[in-house]
């Protein structure tokens, strides 16, 4: 394979990109469980809602504005090719230039303190989150995802005993989504991470919801777990934006991981009906 050599200019500018399209253009898998919920969502109201979920996207793709107002913290997935060599200066400081840039451009507000106790802006949105894997190849691939806060707020991760095991794992799930219940600005999506470490988890709850939600998982138990949660979260009656319904989680990626003989970690990652990733390969 021949190695290739990228500018970090030229990430910088893809960067910017994305944080604007991804705030802007609302994932397409997304937008189709508006459609599709709205015809099984048993409550006028809920269905109401899912009606002005969808409007609003419109208009943001319409008129190039955010979906929403809080536009998230930039979590960014890197899958760096290790036939690349990178040019210009520091890959890390490249990534969080483009955020600054894509922030600023696109008039997205700007969400992040310096300090978690002392709380002054950094008036940039950095520093960005951000996520390495060295993969095989010479390309480069980014994915960014911002992330709200008031479904961020409700994650959770358990440290579970293997003698837990699945069923354990399905009630600190469902037990999760249902605390959510309207702060997480619903329906929800749903990441878990089981599996791993403490760390581990969290990072793969966050992956997780990278996939889009009309793909399961390719493993069969997880997939029929995905599927077993979806509904059993859809009968919880937390309803479009709390209000009542069928309709509370659009989604449950789950993701699993190697662990250890003594534990059974599990995360979940709580989102928000602006489950927001945008990615480009370099
Ligand atoms: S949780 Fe999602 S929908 Fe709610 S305010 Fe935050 S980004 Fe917006």
């Amino acid at each position: 394979m021949t190695m290739r050599t990228i500018q970090t200019e030229q990430i910088t500018e893809a960067i910017k990109e994305l944080c604007i399209d991804a705030n802007f253009n609302l994932s397409s898998d997304i937008y189709e469980a508006f459609d599709c919920y709205f015809k099984t969502e048993k409550s006028p109201t809920g269905r109401n809602i899912i009606e002005q979920l969808k409007e609003n996207a419109d208009i943001a793709k319409q008129k190039q504005m955010p979906i929403c107002q809080d536009t998230g913290m930039a979590v960014v997935f890197v899958e760096l090719g290790q036939e690349v060599h990178i040019m210009g200066g520091p890959l890390s400081e490249a990534i969080h230039e483009g955020v600054r840039q894509g922030y600023r451009e696109g008039y997205l507000r700007k969400s992040v303190v310096k300090d978690p106790f002392f709380r002054e802006n950094t008036n940039d949105n950095t520093p960005a989150i951000i996520h390495y894997d060295i993969v095989d190849g010479n390309n480069l691939k980014i994915t960014v995802a911002p992330k709200g806060f008031g479904s961020e707020n409700m994650s959770k991760i358990y440290m579970l005993a293997p003698s837990d095991g699945i069923e354990g794992a399905k009630k600190a799930i469902l037990e999760t989504i249902d605390k959510a219940g309207s702060n997480a600005c619903p329906p929800m999506v749903v990441g878990v991470g089981i599996g791993g470490t403490f760390e581990k988890a969290a990072f793969l709850a966050k992956k997780a919801l990278l996939r889009p939600i009309n793909c399961s998982s390719t493993v069969e138990y997880v997939r029929e777990l995905e599927k077993e949660l979806l509904e059993k979260a859809n009968n919880l009656g937390i309803g479009p934006q709390g209000l009542g319904g069928t309709t509370s989680v659009i989604g449950v990626n789950i993701e699993t991981f190697p662990t250890h003989i003594a534990g059974l970690p599990v995360a979940i990652n709580i989102s928000c009906h602006v489950t927001r990733h945008s990615t480009v390969t370099l």
